[in-house]
């Protein structure tokens, strides 16, 4: 369902609060990513059949947080719970904005940050793990140097091609 004007105007709001922490975090915080974003955005969409949120855990336990964060999520970005992932410590949900057949979102210009900044954050993690098809790929710091020594080497190109893989430098 597209957005109406008091959600565009809400989600606006959001989006500006979302800048505003990203550009704090990338200001301040001492966390710097493990791996630079490669490849580009293929447009296929996986990313919006399950966006899952990783929730700090007062909002998983307190029953009432809970409820506020979930009311949020379902009546400003139309995101449905559809269940609680333990192990990411994150809600999944299902989005009323992805269209499956199209494979289109109906309000694009106002989608979340979680949506724009996808998948930017994962570059924190120490083994980024994309959505089968994701066009974007982590790509380990220096990736060129680390090749350029490992070609002096006489590697085989299967022993190269294992190596370019683990340690991300595609
Ligand atoms: S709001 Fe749009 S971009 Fe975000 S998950 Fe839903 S369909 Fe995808
Ligand atoms: S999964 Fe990756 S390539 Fe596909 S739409 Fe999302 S960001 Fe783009």
């Amino acid at each position: 369902m597209r957005d109406n004007l008091p959600r565009r105007v809400l989600k606006r709001l959001a989006l500006a609060a979302f800048e505003v922490d990203l550009a704090f975090d990338k200001r301040w915080r001492r966390e710097k990513p493990l791996f630079e974003l490669g490849g580009s955005c293929q447009r296929c969409a996986r990313c919006c059949e399950a966006p899952a949120i990783s929730v700090f855990w007062p909002f998983r336990r307190f029953r009432s947080l809970r409820a506020l964060f979930l009311a949020w999520q379902r009546h400003v970005n139309g995101f449905h719970l559809v269940r609680e992932d333990k192990l990411l410590q994150a809600f999944v949900f299902r989005c009323e904005h992805f269209d499956r057949k199209t494979r289109l979102c109906d309000s694009y210009d106002t989608r979340p940050g979680m949506c724009r900044d996808y998948p930017r954050r994962l570059m924190y993690q120490p083994n980024p793990e994309m959505l089968d098809g994701c066009g974007y790929r982590p790509v380990a710091f220096g990736a060129s140097g680390m090749m350029s020594a490992l070609r002096k080497h006489n590697l085989s190109e299967e022993q190269l091609a294992k190596l370019k893989k683990g340690l991300f430098l595609e």
